[in-house]
């Protein structure tokens, strides 16, 4: 199989279809408008490396059939893109190993913080996820793929973005700095935040993700993490080619 980027969930924080809200049929009709929580796999020739952990990951791997995982990235914790962490049990009972799961030190923390339990010593017969931390350097060799990382902001945190070959994913900035543009040039394919048509303290809107899009001039661009602000099919169709909307389940080879 060809390495191959998957888009797992292309939604904002809130998911869309947003609890509490009423849409019309047309807009529900159309099924990449139903976007779960964001979060990217790499299937790379030597395994699966998950990007972050939404609180969909279960339903994410079970709709794209991933029987295995060789690694996790974690972008930042904020709850869209750790929640999900508990079911990767599954993954540690099959294997009988740890997880291996790459965070920055600040990430690593809160995620010993919101799953104590998954460090705890426990009876024979309790299964438990077991995450094996590790330091993300700027380079790393998972799932048979090279993938290179920096960090962005995303308002008061950081958030990390991920390079493999001509392909970037940026999910939760609010800028890029100079010493992060490295990831951002020469690419083929970048998925790129863009939260909502308003501006957003931690992320980038749309006229600023648009902006961003054309001064990097990927080729396609696909924006993500968004909210129900985009209907799908009439929001493209008034988009030139090269500017294009993720969806859940968008395939793009590496
Ligand atoms: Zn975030």
């Amino acid at each position: 199989m060809a390495p191959t980027a998957i888009i797992l969930g292309s939604g904002t924080s809130n998911g869309v279809p947003t609890l509490g809200r009423t849409y019309p049929p047309e807009f529900l009709a159309d099924p990449r408008n139903h976007r779960t929580r964001a979060s990217c796999l790499l299937q790379g020739p030597e395994g699966n490396v998950l990007i972050d952990c939404s609180p969909e990951m279960r339903l994410q791997l079970l709709r794209e059939g991933v029987q295995d995982l060789a690694a996790v990235l974690i972008t930042h914790t904020h709850a869209d893109h750790i929640m999900g962490m508990d079911d990767l049990r599954a993954f540690c009972l099959k294997t009988g190993a740890d997880m291996p799961v790459y965070a920055a030190p600040e990430h690593q923390d809160d995620i010993r913080r919101v799953f104590p339990y998954a460090f705890g010593q426990f009876p024979p017969g309790i299964f438990v996820p077991r995450f094996d931390l590790r330091e993300v350097t700027s380079t790393l060799e998972l799932g048979g793929l090279t993938i290179r990382t920096a960090y962005v902001p995303h308002g008061p945190v950081r958030c990390l973005v991920v390079r493999v070959n001509d392909f970037c994913y940026a999910t939760d900035l609010s800028d890029i700095p100079d010493e992060a543009l490295p990831l951002f040039e020469g690419l083929d394919t970048l998925v790129l935040d863009a939260v909502r048509y308003r501006p957003h303290p931690n992320h980038f809107h749309w006229d600023r993700a648009v902006e961003w899009a054309e001064r990097l001039a990927p080729r396609i661009t696909y924006f993500t993490h968004l909210c129900d602000d985009y209907d799908h099919g009439p929001v493209e169709a008034g988009l030139p080619p090269h500017l294009r909307l993720a969806y859940d389940g968008l395939r793009i080879p590496l």
